[in-house]
């Protein structure tokens, strides 16, 4: 995803609305149906990219090894500089700043530690124990 900023950097208080899909499966094709909201505004000079992103992530359960789809959301926040962004998080050429490497990052950090495919998943059948292995 692409976008043009230059209209939005020429004039103070101006801003762009974004609602758009976002395709990171170049990045993350665990990812789909991604989506991207938000807004690029221009405060006295200073452009700010708020986004809310939410997609679907396809995984497999840590407990029982089937499929689990998670729905994921995140949020950017960033202020965006000339050579980039503050934090790196936004990739800027040629007057447009390119959004799929950040909606991709973004998700990704919001990925749980665990997935599960059900939050009271019972893991696979018939793996009822847990080894411990003790100091002895
Ligand atoms: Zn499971």
């Amino acid at each position: 995803m692409l976008i043009d900023i230059s209209s939005v950097r020429k004039s103070d208080g101006s801003s762009l609305r974004i609602d758009s899909s976002v395709d990171i499966s170049e990045y993350a094709p665990e990812f789909s149906n991604v989506r991207a909201e938000g807004e690029i505004r221009n405060t006295s000079g200073i452009i700010s990219i708020y986004l809310h992103i939410s997609g679907v992530y396809g995984s497999v359960c840590d407990r029982c090894g089937k499929d689990a789809v998670l729905p994921i959301e995140a949020d950017i926040d960033t202020v965006f500089e000339d050579e980039g962004s503050k934090d790196d998080s936004v990739t800027f050429t040629d007057g447009r700043i390119d959004l799929d490497k950040t909606v991709c990052d973004a998700l990704v950090l919001a990925v749980p530690m665990q997935i599960l495919c059900r939050e009271d998943c019972p893991g696979v059948e018939g793996d009822g124990y847990e080894i411990i292995y003790g100091e002895n």
